[in-house]
């Protein structure tokens, strides 16, 4: 850099948020404005996550929270994410106990006590989506499953910890693996975290465990990014099943998972769809 650069820009060795939109890697970096954006998406997904938390309760079927999701995602202004994403036939996926992920809601899927529900959900707003999961006691659970949810929850926040300028994907992955480590429980291996932006799914691939496929990418203000870790009590091994979407562990064993859309800052990190910064849940909602 020269001297008048320096003296024009004295901060600018500062990573610091793109005023256009440009790729690095074929990685996205968003603007100011486009995070702007990306946060009111993110917040409808905390919103409609949050509404769901309080509501979960033996009896309920999961095609009622997914009917419950789509009326609340339409009318906070957005469109589901999920919703006809390669044929898939609802806006959440519902999963339970030994359901990994993709599991399509049914009304004949009928919550009791006792069950581990993941539901992950995506809002598409003003052109950019917003994608969380997260794990539900349905009633009092057992202490494994509850043992599972605390695990895959620190997993998550191990690895957005790692977020800011300067740390790479292998930060990420590392410390996500490290936190599971000595948990007892193995890491899914068939499915991996994302960049999320314009499309649900773009560039890089956010791995959950150290692996020579990982993206060797630097991360700079503006990546936003889903993080989502999926945690085995058992085999890390998965099947799908014949609807050609639910993902079930092979030996039956129950999983878990919790995904934030995460934005990496000038400083550090900022959860996007944090259901903290959501007023309180609408009551009976
Ligand atoms: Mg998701
Ligand atoms: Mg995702």
């Amino acid at each position: 850099m020269n001297f008048l650069a320096r003296l024009v820009s004295p901060h600018s060795d500062r990573p610091t948020l793109p005023t256009r939109s440009r790729r690095v890697q074929g990685v996205e970096l968003k603007t100011a404005v486009e995070i702007d954006i990306m946060r009111q998406a993110a917040t409808i997904v905390a919103t409609v996550l949050k509404e769901i938390q309080a509501m979960v309760k033996p009896g309920l079927s999961t095609a009622d929270l997914d009917a419950y999701a789509e009326a609340r995602i339409r009318a906070l202004g957005a469109t589901p994410s999920f919703k006809g994403y390669h044929g898939f036939p609802a806006s959440i996926c519902a999963s339970v106990n030994d359901q990994v992920v993709h599991g399509i809601p049914h009304r004949r899927q009928v919550l009791r006590r006792g069950d581990l529900l993941k539901v992950d959900t995506g809002a598409y707003y003003q052109g950019f989506h917003g994608d969380s999961c997260i794990t539900l006691a349905v009633g009092d659970i057992s202490p494994q499953a509850t043992r599972l949810m605390s695990a895959a929850e620190a997993a998550l926040y191990a690895g957005i910890n790692q977020v800011k300028p300067g740390n790479t994907l292998l930060d990420i992955a590392g410390a996500i693996e490290d936190c599971v480590k000595d948990s007892g429980f193995s890491i899914v291996e068939d499915f991996t975290g994302h960049g999320v932006g314009r499309n649900l799914h773009e560039a890089p691939s956010v791995f959950n465990f150290r692996t020579r496929q990982l993206p060797n990418l630097t991360l700079r203000p503006g990546m936003t990014l889903a993080i989502e870790p999926i945690l085995n009590a058992g085999s890390k091994h998965t099947r799908t099943l014949k609807d050609q979407w639910t993902v079930v562990t092979v030996d039956r064993g129950l999983s878990a998972q919790f995904e934030h859309t995460v934005l990496v800052s000038e400083t550090g990190y900022e959860i996007l769809t944090d259901r903290e910064r959501v007023g309180p849940a609408l009551a009976g909602a």
